[in-house]
C-alpha cells in the first residue's frame, strides 16, 4: 500500500490563475519551478496552457527541457538561471529562454546561440540572481541591440505589503527599465496583491496558483488522504510513539497512519495539526515516525480507513504555521511515495 493518495485539483489551479489574471492587465504567466511546487509540472502545466498560459517559468534548463516534452512547441518557456555552463543545447534545441543573470551568462549566450532569443534578470535588491544595475549600465547598449524579450526582476519582501524594501525595488526596477520599449515583469503572487504599480506587462505568480499565502482568496488545491493500518486501544497510562511522548489520560483508541516524516510531513506540525474524518478533528497522538503517525480517535467513535491531513479542512498554510514554516516548504516536501490522482479537468 501506498503513503496515501494525493489529489490534486487542477480545476482550482486553473481558477486561482483565472482569476490573479483578472487582477491586473498584464499578461499573466505561470510558475512551474520545482516540478510546479512538487504538484506535477507536466499535468500543471498542460492544464494551464489549456486555460490561456502561454509563458512558463522553471528554475534551470532540465527542468525547462522536461517541460518542452510535456507541453510541445509553442508556449514560451523562460529559465530563471539564465544560461548555464552545459546548458546551451538544451536551450537552443528545445526552444527555452534564458534570464540571463550577468555579464558571463550574456558571453556564454551570444557566442553560442547568437541568434536565439533571451531575457535579463536584474537584482534590485534581493542579492540573490540578476544583474547589479551598475552592472546592468556597462552591458546596457549592447545588450539591448541585441533585443530582449524580457526583463525581469524579483521581489524580497512581497508578502508583507508594508514592507518598505518593495516600493526601494520598485523605484530601482523603474529607474534602470524605464526608457526601455522592452516588456518587463516584477510581480510574484505577493507582488500582484501589492497594488497596480506592480504590474508592468507580464506578471510571475507561483504559490497562489497552488493556492498558498499570500494569496488567501486562493481555492486549495491539495487533498492528501493517508490509509489507516490498524487500530487499538489503550488503557490510562499507556503511552504511544517513540520517547513516550503521548501518554493516555482516559480509555483511549489509536490508529496508526501509514505516513510519516519520510513523505514530507513534518515532525513540528505533531503537536498542532489534526488529522480528519468524517470531518471530525482527531489530534497526532504522539510523535511522528519516518513512514507511521499515531492518531487519537477515541471521540470518532468508528475506525476510519483513511484520514485526511491536506483539504478544505486543514490547509498548506496551516500545517506550515504549525511546522513554523511556509507553505512552499510544505509543499516541496510532499514525498514521491504518494499516489497521485488529478480531479477538475
Ligand atoms: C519562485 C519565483 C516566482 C514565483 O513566486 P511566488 O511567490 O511563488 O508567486 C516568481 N519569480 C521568481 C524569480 C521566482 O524565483
Amino acid at each position: 500500500m501506498s503513503s496515501g493518495r494525493l489529489t490534486i485539483d487542477l480545476g482550482a489551479v486553473c481558477a486561482n490563475w483565472r482569476a490573479l489574471d483578472t487582477v491586473t492587465r498584464a499578461e499573466t504567466a505561470a510558475v512551474v519551478k520545482a516540478d510546479a511546487y512538487g504538484l506535477g509540472a507536466s499535468r500543471v502545466a498542460r492544464a494551464l496552457a489549456t486555460a490561456g498560459a502561454r509563458t512558463f517559468f522553471v528554475a534551470n534548463a532540465e527542468e525547462g527541457a522536461a517541460l518542452r516534452q510535456a507541453l510541445g512547441p509553442g508556449p514560451t518557456i523562460n529559465v530563471f538561471s539564465g544560461h548555464m555552463s552545459g546548458d546551451t543545447d538544451m536551450i537552443g534545441d528545445l526552444d527555452l529562454v534564458p534570464m540571463l543573470n550577468s555579464l558571463e551568462q550574456m558571453i556564454r549566450h551570444v557566442e553560442s546561440l547568437p541568434s536565439h532569443p533571451f531575457g535579463v534578470q536584474l537584482d534590485t535588491g534581493m542579492n540573490r540572481l540578476g544583474m547589479e544595475p551598475q552592472e546592468w549600465s556597462a552591458v546596457r547598449e549592447i545588450m539591448l541591440q541585441m533585443s530582449p524579450r524580457l526583463i525581469i526582476s524579483h521581489l524580497a519582501c512581497a508578502d508583507e505589503p508594508n514592507h518598505i524594501m518593495n516600493q526601494e525595488q520598485l523605484n530601482v526596477f523603474k529607474s534602470i527599465t524605464s526608457d526601455l520599449n522592452i516588456p518587463r515583469s516584477l510581480a510574484n503572487t505577493g507582488g500582484i496583491l501589492l497594488g497596480r504599480q506592480y504590474d508592468f506587462d507580464m506578471t510571475r505568480p507561483g504559490i497562489g496558483l497552488y493556492g498558498g499565502h499570500p494569496f488567501d482568496e486562493a481555492q486549495y488545491v491539495v487533498t492528501l488522504d493517508i490509509p489507516v493500518v490498524q487500530c487499538r486501544d489503550l488503557e490510562v497510562d499507556e503511552t504511544v510513539g517513540y520517547g513516550n511522548s503521548f501518554t493516555a489520560t482516559r480509555p483511549t483508541r489509536i490508529a496508526t497512519i501509514s505516513a510519516g516524516y519520510a513523505d514530507g510531513i513534518m515532525r513540528a506540525i505533531a503537536a498542532g495539526a489534526m488529522l480528519f474524518a468524517d470531518g471530525v478533528a482527531c489530534p497526532i497522538a504522539g510523535r511522528i515516525s519516518m513512514d507511521l503517525i499515531g492518531v487519537d480517535i477515541t471521540d470518532l467513535g468508528e475506525d476510519p480507513k483513511d484520514m485526511r491531513l491536506l483539504g478544505a479542512e486543514q490547509t498548506v498554510d496551516d500545517l506550515a504555521d504549525d511546522a513554523g514554516t511556509i507553505g512552499y516548504e510544505i509543499l516541496t516536501s510532499l514525498g514521491s511515495r504518494y499516489a497521485r490522482r488529478y480531479i477538475g479537468i
